[in-house]
């Protein structure tokens, strides 16, 4: 479903992607963790095309990403994303902020943006927020609305930046139950995270990162039990 194939990125002189290759394949769940600075979220943004890369090839269900040619925004609405500050419209209510994109970018009617819009809010437990704006929720409710919001695009693929890292400790777990339910469902996902019990709940694979390498693409087990390098090593010391 996503394919990554020798990514190379700078900026200006700095070289902050090197060589980076892995794939997510349909249904799979991807982490991908390592130190800060190492070039995670330049990684995961390079697959909806939010970050320009200098060389390799990206390729999502089909379509090649780093092509010129490529309608990204048409691209950007099919792959889900979410961010570590939630990035909801603060002037639009819960619902308004669940239809917009459906309306604006898929043209569905606000009929039907509505009846999607709800059902995914439902799904993550906020339907009876649907009225509010989201000054009135918690932040482990706006994250869930974020990714109802992504969901009610019909995704291929969903992308997440340390969804829970801007969050206080008890809602953590509110957002981590959401992405475990929707792992479980098979939907396809890379993300950045160093919620560790998460990775070993649902990761197939485990990718490390360090000075914007992939250091090692293993399994989860074999990641945990027998990390390859030692970065990795003193990276899940240091965090487990
Ligand atoms: P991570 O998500 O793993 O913490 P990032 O992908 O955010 O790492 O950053 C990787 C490297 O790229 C860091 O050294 C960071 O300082 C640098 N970087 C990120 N964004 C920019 C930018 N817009 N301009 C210059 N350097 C950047
Ligand atoms: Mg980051």
């Amino acid at each position: 479903m996503i394919e990554i194939d020798r990514v190379s990125k700078w900026y200006g002189e700095v070289q902050v992607l090197a060589d980076c290759s892995t794939q997510v394949a349909r249904g799979d769940v991807v982490v991908v963790c390592g130190p800060s600075g190492s070039g995670k979220s330049t990684l995961i943004k390079t697959v909806n095309g939010l970050e320009p890369v200098q060389q390799g090839l990206i390729r999502v269900d089909g379509v090649t990403v780093t092509d010129r040619k490529t309608d990204l925004p048409q691209l950007r609405a099919k792959i889900g994303m979410v961010f570590q500050n939630f990035e909801l419209f603060p002037h639009l209510s819960v619902r308004d902020n669940l239809t917009l994109a459906q309306i604006k970018v898929l043209g569905r009617t606000k009929g039907e943006a509505t009846e999607r819009g709800l059902r995914y809010l439902d799904r993550v437990g906020l339907l009876a927020h649907q009225d509010k704006f989201p000054a009135q929720l918690s932040g482990g409710q706006q994250q869930r609305v974020a990714i109802a919001r992504a969901l009610a695009m019909d995704p291929v693929a969903m992308l997440f930046d340390e969804p829970t890292s801007a969050l206080d400790p008890e809602m953590i777990g509110e957002v981590l139950d959401v992405m475990v339910g929707l792992a479980q469902d098979g939907m396809t996902m890379m993300v950045v995270t160093h919620e560790m019990g998460f990775a070993r709940k649902v990761a197939d694979r485990i990718v490390f990162m360090d000075h914007g390498r992939i250091v090692e693409d293993s399994q989860a087990d074999a990641f945990f039990s027998a990390p390859r390098s030692e970065r990795a090593r003193e990276f899940l010391a240091k965090i487990i």
